[in-house]
């Protein structure tokens, strides 16, 4: 197991620091999170340290899929949630604020007054047409079509 000595969700996975742990494997840990959006939200973590989404091995990324939807569905039943919001910030700018990476697991209630974001202003086609080769110019090599 990786850890950084500054970082709180290490001391979470080694006990130093408290938390409601919801299920763990050899891998992965799930705990309530403290300032719940609604009661129930929960964090999935890797327990080797990654910063972010990009900065997972491609082997734990995909476990941790399966691990969100087990993990999920434990919430989802234990709060008899309506919905189930999925959450990742990677990057200051996205929201991002402990740098070990985790998703957020949101238990929905009809009627509880959470709000999506919502687009601000839709492109014109030249703009779509634009942003769809910038991104389609990826370095990489899988570009998927
Ligand atoms: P982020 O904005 O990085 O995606 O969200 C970090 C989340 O971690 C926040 O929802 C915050 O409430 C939660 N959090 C931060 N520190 C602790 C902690 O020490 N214990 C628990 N259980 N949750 C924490
Ligand atoms: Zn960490």
């Amino acid at each position: 197991m990786t850890n950084q000595i500054s970082c709180i969700f290490c001391k979470i996975i080694t006990g130093e620091v408290p938390c409601y742990k919801i299920w763990e494997n050899d891998h992965f840990l799930a705990f309530l999170d403290a300032n719940p959006i609604n009661p129930g939200h929960t964090l999935i973590i890797p327990k080797d340290h990654a910063n972010d989404l990009f900065d997972l091995s491609p082997t734990i990324l995909r476990e941790l899929g399966e691990t969100v939807q087990k993990v999920a569905h434990m919430v989802k039943i234990g709060t008899q949630a309506d919905g189930i919001n999925l959450g990742m910030n990677n990057g200051r700018a996205a929201g991002q604020l402990i740098f070990h990476t985790h998703i957020h697991i949101i238990p929905r209630f009809e009627g509880d007054g959470f709000k999506h974001w919502r687009a601000e202003s839709i492109p014109n086609k030249e703009e779509f047409i634009q942003m769809q080769a910038k991104v389609i110019n990826y370095p990489g090599e899988d570009r998927g079509i």
